[in-house]
């Protein structure tokens, strides 16, 4: 189903000199709809799905979520169906474009309070849930389980080319701790966090990696300095540089993820953390329909 994916080379001035080779692996041009890196954790959630013979799949999100806007397509296209629950009971007017777009894509939204929605990971929650919507899929929030690592460890399988590095931004490290999963000895995987204070991450994506691949492989990093003040916070600064890197090299990025990846990996480069010679793709995960919203 995958075609063969891209790989863009980006060579603009503001790192042209560096020695260093920089690509971007598109994943946002694998689906009009089930975009970038939420493809491949889907893969194999919507398999075993099947397998389980569940119509419905219920997962969570907030109103903006890329996973939301994935799940709602992939349902649709795969007959399932889908069930979000959303974050906020102050955003129950289901208008903005990500939540207008699930609908249309078949979701049933159910908006929960954020007192509720702290609850998406207890048990007690999850079998009222599924109680309450006879037995379906339960997908957790970001679409991140193991499942969803095999997926991601699928990510690189069809770049041919060498490359030392690669990097992709971190929400909750299930990308990051499948791409790591599929390094091969020397090749190397940096994250970059998107929250603020999130050492926990660390956590995540050794556990993830440990229970996927059965050890831990110490070949990635997450880097913490380029969050720009949490989860969907933006300044100036990152938005001059979105900009810049749009017009330059004719690729979107979007200020939540993909952004702020690029513009940790320029300044590595620009900082002279990067050795000559060495070569680094970086993941374009998607996530440009958040952009509409
Ligand atoms: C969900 C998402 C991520 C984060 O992926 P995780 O596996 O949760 O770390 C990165 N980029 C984009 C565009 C996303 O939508």
């Amino acid at each position: 189903m995958v075609e063969k994916i891209l790989l863009n080379r980006i060579t603009d001035n503001a790192i042209a000199g560096s020695g260093v080779e920089l690509f971007m692996l598109r994943l946002d041009l694998l689906h009009p709809e089930i975009s970038g890196n939420k493809w491949y954790k889907l893969k194999y959630n919507l398999e075993e799905a099947r397998k389980q013979n569940k119509n419905t799949l219920l997962t969570f999100g907030g109103a903006f979520s890329n996973h939301i806007a994935a799940t709602a397509a992939a349902g649709k296209e795969n007959n399932f169906n889908t069930i979000g629950i959303i974050r906020g009971e102050e955003l129950a007017d289901e208008s903005n474009a990500t939540l207008s777009r699930a609908k249309q894509n078949g979701m049933k939204l159910v908006f929960v309070s954020r007192e509720d929605y702290r609850k998406r990971f207890r048990e007690d929650f999850i079998t009222e849930l599924k109680n309450k919507y006879s037995d379906p899929y339960i997908i957790p929030e970001g679409g991140s389980n193991l499942l969803a690592v095999k997926g991601c460890a699928e990510i690189i399988s069809d770049v041919t080319d060498s490359f030392d590095f690669v990097c992709c931004a971190v929400g909750t490290g299930a990308t990051l701790a499948g791409l790591s999963a599929s390094l091969s000895k020397k090749q190397q995987a940096i994250g970059f966090s998107v929250l603020a204070n999130a050492e926990f991450l660390n956590d995540n994506v050794g556990d993830f990696i440990k229970e996927f691949s059965g050890n831990e492989i110490p070949n990635w990093k997450i880097i913490h300095n380029y969050h720009f003040g949490g989860y969907a916070h933006k300044t100036k600064a990152l938005i001059d540089f979105i900009q810049q890197f749009e017009m330059e090299n004719n690729i979107s990025l979007e200020p939540i993820y993909t952004g702020k990846m690029m513009y940790g990996i320029y300044d590595l480069i620009q900082s002279g953390y990067f050795t000559r010679g060495e070569k680094i793709i970086a993941v374009h995960t998607g996530g440009l329909q958040g952009k509409k919203s």
